[in-house]
């Protein structure tokens, strides 16, 4: 990492957050030769204690390894994460599995926990040249006389005040992002009254299938982590997810029994603390503003019933490297920020999200209608989908190449 003079220094891109986007971008940005600065809140200080994200696992999509393998970061990727080999989705007594021999890469995701990735990666960017960071925050963001992106940064506990400037502002500083709020981006949420429960616990479940219930507008996930552990992602109603925080663990056991039933009950034994997350769906109104992106969960969130939030703040930052690429190849001085390469990212980016956000919503209704007919058709669906490998396998192809 190299030593900045801060005040007034330039930058090729400057990105505020630290989670797994802000820091695969930072990766990226840099191998590229950029000069990027990442200011993230706590950076630096060993791997940070994120509650919220404590226990949470990722189900990263096979479209996203190209990310891992651009960062250079392929093999160690393979070696922190779990394959899912098959997906078993039930409802009542229906039950649809969905196998790796359907997809083209042997595998139909890979499970990774959030500290891993994050290790992964804070690891990767001690060796990058043209990288730097500050444990900080932005509060103010403007422009210079020559067009170039100011912003300004509390570090020191927000004593000290810097200013920077950049070609670029990579704004993937969360769901309740202060840059967008700075830059008066107008956004949108659908609070699902919700909550997601969150927990690991040891198993001896069949290894690296990933199982998924629907129970009214419940949802239980269990992700295999290793061979002997799953994660559990569980959203519920607000009031019943607060009940079973405060009631613990025994409760959380009877809960589940309940939809789980016993048999699996019997291979899974809770071995973490319980952890809970409010959950709605956030659009903005724009992805870009003159030499500024939003990307991650400051530019959309998604209920994880499908896991694809983070699939889709990571291909986020290909599609902007990819669009830096193809400038590079363009007979004209590069510059990283300029409209050709933000109109381009916010084409190709705009739509897509707005239509995978749509249809995780709909699956969430289509989901949690209750009555009988509703519940008569989705496990005839399901059932006609188990007996269908022409249905199957395209289910799997459209999963994998919707980001
Ligand atoms: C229960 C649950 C399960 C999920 N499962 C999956 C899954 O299986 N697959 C999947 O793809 N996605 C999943 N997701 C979604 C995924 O967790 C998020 O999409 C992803 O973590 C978003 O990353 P982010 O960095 O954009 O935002 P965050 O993770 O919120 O990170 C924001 C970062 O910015 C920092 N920050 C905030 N404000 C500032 C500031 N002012 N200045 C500097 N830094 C700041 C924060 O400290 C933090 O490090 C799940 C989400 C939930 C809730």
């Amino acid at each position: 990492m190299g030593v900045i003079k801060f005040e007034n220094d330039s930058f090729d891109i400057v990105i505020t957050g630290g989670g797994v986007p802000a820091l695969a971008g930072a990766v990226i940005f840099s191998k590229l030769g950029l000069k990027v600065l990442l200011v993230a809140r706590g950076f630096g200080k060993s791997v940070k204690k994120d509650t919220a994200r404590k226990n949470i696992s990722y189900a990263i999509s096979p479209s996203n390894i190209k990310l891992f393998e651009r960062c250079g970061l392929k093999e160690e990727f393979f070696k922190i994460s779990e394959d899912v080999s098959e997906m078993h989705l039930f409802e009542d007594d229906s039950c649809l599995k969905l196998s790796s021999d359907l997809s083209p890469h042997g595998y139909l995701s890979k499970i990774v926990y959030h500290d891993n990735l994050y290790r992964l990666l804070v690891g990767a960017t001690q060796s990058l040249k043209t990288f730097h960071s500050i444990d900080g925050s932005i509060d103010d963001i403007g422009y210079t006389a020559n067009g170039q992106c100011r912003v300004r940064v509390l570090t020191g506990g927000k004593k000290s005040i810097r200013k920077i400037q950049a070609n670029l502002l990579v704004v993937a500083d969360g769901a309740s992002s202060v840059s967008r709020h700075i830059l008066k981006i107008p956004w949108g949420i659908k609070n699902y009254c919700q909550k997601a429960v969150l927990a690991n616990f040891s198993s001896a479940l069949q290894p690296n299938i990933a199982r998924q219930w629907f129970s009214g507008d419940e949802v239980i996930a269990l992700l295999p982590t290793s061979k002997n552990s799953v994660s559990m992602v569980w959203s519920q109603n607000q009031l019943r997810a607060e009940r079973l925080m405060r009631e613990g663990k025994s409760r959380l056991r009877a809960e589940l029994s309940r939809i789980l039933g016993t048999s699996i009950m019997a291979q899974i034994e809770i071995n973490s603390e319980m952890v809970s997350t409010p959950l709605s769906m956030m659009t903005v109104d724009k992805l870009v503003s003159r030499r500024i992106v939003l990307l991650g969960d400051s530019a959309h969130t998604v209920h994880p019933l499908a896991g694809l939030g983070l699939n889709i703040g990571l291909f986020d930052i290909l599609t902007l490297v990819n669009e830096f690429e193809k400038e590079m190849q363009v007979d004209r001085p590069f510059d990283v920020g300029s409209s050709a390469i933000l109109g381009s990212y916010m084409r190709a980016r705009l739509l897509k999200t707005r239509a995978i956000q749509s249809m995780i919503d709909t699956i969430k209704v289509g989901f949690s209608t209750g009555g009988y007919a509703a519940k008569f058709l989705r496990t005839k669906g399901m059932s006609i989908l188990q007996q269908s490998d022409f249905f199957k396998r395209y289910i799997v192809k459209f999963a994998s190449s919707i980001l």
